[in-house]
């Protein structure tokens, strides 16, 4: 398959890429690793009248510690996550997802920004985003603004970025040190998009679990935290009741779809069972940290 025609633009600034962006009046699409756009231009799902390339405009792709929070540029390439020492002494479970995102080849072109911006519901970094509160920086020609991760991801490929936005950073405020972690996932094959993953942080106070936040994906439009659940782990002692009463109300929140790779029903399982583990796991590993 080919893609339609368009015109090609690589642009040297962020400031020429926004004003292409505006130029082209909705018209315009930015390509950063074109692992998820090229497929949607040869399936002629979209049709631009002009790519607006990134990749050459200089300091992009950094991974920056800012005291309070950790600062990615839009061009970190998936495995520039992976690898970062940075990423795996903050945020171990945002580490660990990252060796399931899509194949090796597909992880050294991917971005962070082309991901969030994607906005796929079962892909990896929307739900990692939200799970560890990122605020997103968007420059458009009227300037910068943040937008919080909880407000970013409207429905399957929609976000809160408008016409003429570009991402141009990720922040993730740090975890208190000794945080329990864990993520776990189910796909079909080693590469695939997930059926459905969870990932948890967690923290205590004296024996009871306290700052407790839940992320999933593949069972919505979006991805999402489970309120209900964290509310209801929050301040108890961890036991087994408790935890079957959070994958209850897991199981409940959740309207997964029925497709080709999965039904509603397993999914909705699924989801339990992975939350199930990650819980026992987070709380494994913080009982480890704090002893
Ligand atoms: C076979 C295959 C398997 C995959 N499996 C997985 C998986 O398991 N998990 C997973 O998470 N992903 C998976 N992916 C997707 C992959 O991670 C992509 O790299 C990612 O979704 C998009 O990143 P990109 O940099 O390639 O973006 P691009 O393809 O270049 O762009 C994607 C979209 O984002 C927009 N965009 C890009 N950068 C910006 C920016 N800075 N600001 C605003 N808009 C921007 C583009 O205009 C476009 O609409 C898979 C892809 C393939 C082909």
């Amino acid at each position: 398959m080919k893609p339609p025609p368009f015109d090609y633009l690589a642009a040297d600034c962020v400031e020429a890429a926004v004003q292409a962006l505006a130029g082209a009046g909705g018209d315009g699409k930015l390509i950063a690793g074109g692992q998820s756009l090229m497929p949607m231009l040869n399936f002629r799902l979209l049709r631009p009248s002009i790519l607006i390339d990134i990749n050459r405009i200089p300091d992009l792709a950094y991974i920056r510690d800012d005291g309070n929070e950790i600062c990615i540029g839009p061009l970190a390439r998936h495995r520039m996550l992976e690898t970062s020492d940075v990423i795996a002494r903050q945020f171990p479970v945002l580490h660990e997802a990252m060796g399931y995102v899509a194949h090796l080849a597909i992880r050294n072109r991917g971005t962070i920004g082309g991901s969030l911006s994607h906005a796929d519901p079962a892909a990896e970094l929307p739900m990692m985003s939200l799970l560890l509160d990122a605020c997103l920086v968007v420059q458009s020609l009227s300037g910068r603004r943040t937008i919080t991760a909880r407000d970013f991801f409207l429905g399957a490929l929609t976000t809160a970025l408008e016409e003429g936005d570009m991402l141009v950073e990720v922040r993730l405020p740090k975890l208190p040190k000794g945080t329990g972690w864990a993520f776990e996932e189910v796909a079909r094959r080693s590469g695939d998009f997930a059926l459905a993953s969870v990932a948890v942080i967690i923290g205590s106070d004296g024996d009871r679990i306290s700052d407790l936040r839940i992320g999933m994906m593949g069972i919505g439009e979006t991805p999402m935290r489970a309120l209900d659940a964290e509310r209801i782990l929050t301040g108890q002692r961890y036991s087994e009741a408790t935890v079957t009463a959070a994958v209850e109300a897991i199981r409940a929140a959740v309207e997964p779809n029925t497709d080709l790779h999965a039904s509603a029903e397993y999914r909705r399982h699924l989801v339990g069972v992975l939350a199930q583990q990650a819980l026992a796991r987070a709380w494994a590993r913080l009982r480890e940290a704090t002893q």
